[in-house]
């Protein structure tokens, strides 16, 4: 810990284990079918923070609704952060995270900015540890494809008070959902509705913190993308218009016709995926070129039209690498890429998708030391 904090051991976690948990049967049939964030684990982990006592009565605990106050501050203001990270089962049945240290750090800032206080970033981790050793049998196996075990650690302001100031009291959670493959047919392309008329983030602002309040501000734009037959939405700069920032829940990648691997750089407004940063290294593993610069709107455009773009695609733990096929606007839109060739997932699209999929899963060594034992 930084800033003089006197160190503190490691969090206990009490079991409250449930003695009911789901049955074999009901388990197989999520494991079977997964899709994405609807049906979740046995347990939770619960830890509360309060200003006099710091954090204490951290606990993996049945799977439950929390009870709070109509007050609580998180309601009413939005004092709310959260991570997204997956546990990955490999060959010999060991279950895996990958980078999670980034997550935690990325977590300490993102409290930092809502003013709530900091995880110890051992805690976090150990607190996805003490989930995924008591709910290990909803690790979905190996072999069934691209299917993991979602974590999704959150903090949010329970404090029952109306007035607006950093809240008092606060609760850390950690719940897991079973995940299965994003494309279950393959990596498809999507199309992104490029949006200039609504904005997800500002200078200043919290874009770059994973706060729920970034999302909420989201929606209406996604609803836009899909009202005009696109998948997803790609923000751009609050300030001159222009300028890429990122998709809804992923970060953006171009591949040029020289091999170069582009994407905009963290303005301040962009979430730094972990994704992002991993592709970023892998490409130059490949021996690409990098580029993390600024990239327009018009660049986007005018390099599939000349044909000096030749991919385009979007990173993030939930879907890996996602191929982008089409890019549409107000007033026009583009197709991206050859799509009577492998679906329309371009070459580069494809091998930086198997090379990270295959690092995640254990099927290579782990030569930059990303995998952490759950
Ligand atoms: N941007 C936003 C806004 C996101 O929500 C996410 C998902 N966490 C990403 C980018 C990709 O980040 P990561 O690679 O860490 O999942």
């Amino acid at each position: 810990m930084s800033g003089g904090a006197t160190t503190t051991d490691a969090w206990d976690f009490e079991l409250e284990l449930r003695s009911d948990p789901a049955g074999a049967e009901a388990r197989t049939a999520v494991l079977d079918k997964p899709g994405f964030g609807q049906a979740f684990t046995d347990h939770m982990v619960v830890a509360s923070w309060s200003a006099d006592r710091g954090w204490h009565d951290q606990k993996v605990t049945a799977f439950a609704p929390l009870k709070v106050s109509p007050a609580a501050a998180v309601l009413h203001y939005a004092q709310e952060i959260f991570e997204g990270l997956k546990a990955y089962r490999h060959e010999d049945g060991s279950v895996w995270a990958f980078r999670p240290e980034r997550n935690a750090a990325r977590f300490t800032r993102s409290a930092q900015r809502l003013a709530l206080p900091p995880v110890p970033e051992q805690d976090f981790i150990g607190a996805l540890r003490a989930l995924v050793t008591v709910d290990e049998v909803w690790v979905p196996p190996t072999g069934t494809g691209e299917t993991s075990l979602y974590l999704r650690p959150y903090m949010i302001a329970t404090e029952a008070a109306l007035s607006v100031r950093p809240a008092n009291e606060v609760l850390f959670g950690v719940i897991a959902s079973p995940a299965g493959a994003y494309f279950e047919t393959g990596p498809k392309p999507v199309s992104i509705w490029l949006t200039t008329s609504s904005i997800r983030a500002t200078p200043g602002g919290t874009g770059a913190a994973k706060c729920g309040g970034n999302y909420a501000a989201s929606l209406a734009a996604m609803a836009e993308a899909v009202a005009n037959g696109c998948d997803q939405v790609a923000f751009v700069d609050a300030v001159e218009h222009r300028w890429l920032e990122e998709i809804g829940s992923m970060n953006l990648f171009f591949v040029q016709a020289d091999g170069t691997v582009v994407t905009p750089e963290l303005s301040g407004s962009i979430l730094a995926g972990v994704t992002r940063s991993s592709v970023l290294d892998l490409a130059r593993d490949l021996g690409h070129q990098v580029e993390e610069r600024r990239v327009s709107a018009d660049e986007w455009r005018d390099g599939v039209r000349s044909g000096k773009i030749t991919e385009v695609f979007a990173s993030g733990t939930a879907a890996v690498i996602t191929p982008i096929g089409r890019v549409a606007w107000a007033d026009g839109d583009l197709v991206i890429g050859d799509h009577t060739v492998d679906h329309g997932v371009g070459p580069v699209t494809a091998t930086l998708r198997k090379t990270l999929l295959d690092l995640q899963y254990g099927r290579v060594p782990d030569t930059h030391g990303w995998l952490t034992r759950l």
